[in-house]
């Protein structure tokens, strides 16, 4: 039986420590979320953070535009989120609509305000290891790791998935911690036989069911990051869990593991951008 990795209790810890911190600090850090449209699951992800923030003691602000509104006057908004003082982290939700340029729109908040960590200055400090903010669901992983006790040093570690977002940085930021990593992606031949060499096999990818037990080294830490829905619309995983957990040491649960982490550490982000920028 696998020990499970709980990050909906951790990040409950997690928060509880931020709304101390943020209590001492005398200083309310401030979070604008920039929703463009009325994509339903972007609405669900930004209600999400506005209560996240609320319940430890960050201001946040949403700023919503209709999907007409067009690229420049995101890029004004922004613009403006970048001078105000009171705004310490900006974040604006993706996908964005067809006609926008999601890069252009990234590189146009600043780098210091950058809480997802998508801007090209802090992906470039991740590869260097200078990290300023790390992006929410690697770190969430790593956080999770770190809490277990689990340390990455002198593992194999394999990331099946290479977006921008999860799996390289997730390679990254096992590479500084001293796993020996291998990243996986959909031109993989025979993914089962570089999965099976894992210590610590982290998949995001989203497909549901992709990951079954022939694919898990026995004793392995298995690190579900995706998010899926089963035929029955139930939120799962990648990891085939029945058939897993029994052989995995420490397995994440879909929903209750990486989910949460993702969502504390956008607030550890935001916090940390308060502090940089009033040099607390
Ligand atoms: P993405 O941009 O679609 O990337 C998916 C990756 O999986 C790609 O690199 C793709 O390879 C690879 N892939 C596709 N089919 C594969 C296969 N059969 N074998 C091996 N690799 C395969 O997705 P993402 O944004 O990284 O998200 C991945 C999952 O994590 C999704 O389920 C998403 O909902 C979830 N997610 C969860 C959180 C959270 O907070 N828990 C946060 C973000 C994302 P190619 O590059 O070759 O196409």
């Amino acid at each position: 039986m696998a020990v499970i990795l709980d990050g909906k209790q951790l990040a409950e810890q997690i928060r509880a420590q931020i709304k101390a911190e943020i209590a001492e600090m005398g200083l309310t850090p401030g979070l604008a979320v920039v929703i463009v449209g009325d994509n339903p699951a972007s609405r669900i992800y930004v209600d999400h953070k506005k209560t996240d923030c609320a319940a430890c003691g960050i201001r946040s602000e949403e700023i919503a535009l209709p999907e007409e509104a067009g690229e420049e006057q995101l890029l004004t908004v922004i613009a403006e989120l970048n001078r105000r003082p009171d705004i310490h982290g900006i974040l604006v939700q993706m996908p964005l609509p067809k006609g926008y340029c999601e890069k252009k729109v990234i590189q146009a908040i600043a780098p210091e305000k950058d809480v997802d960590a998508f801007h090209f200055v802090n992906v470039g400090r991740i590869m260097v290891g200078d990290y300023a903010f790390l992006p929410c669901t690697p770190a969430g992983v790593m956080a999770l790791l770190d809490h277990y006790g689990i340390d990455p040093a002198g593992k194999r570690a394999v990331v099946v998935g290479r977006s921008d977002i999860v799996g390289k940085p997730q390679a990254m930021m096992l590479l500084h911690r001293n796993a020996t990593v291998t990243i996986c992606h959909s031109k993989t031949p025979d993914l089962g036989a570089v999965t099976r060499e894992a210590d610590i096999l982290v998949a995001a990818v989203g497909r549901t069911g992709l990951i079954t037990a022939d694919m898990v080294k026995r004793g392995a830490v298995v690190v579900d990051v995706a998010m899926n829905r089963d035929e029955n619309g139930k939120l799962c995983g990648d990891v085939d869990f029945a058939e897993v957990e029994p052989i995995a040491s420490y397995i994440t649960p879909v929903p209750g593991g990486v989910g949460p982490m993702t969502r504390a550490m956008l607030l550890q982000n935001t916090i940390m951008a308060a502090k940089r920028v009033s040099q607390l």
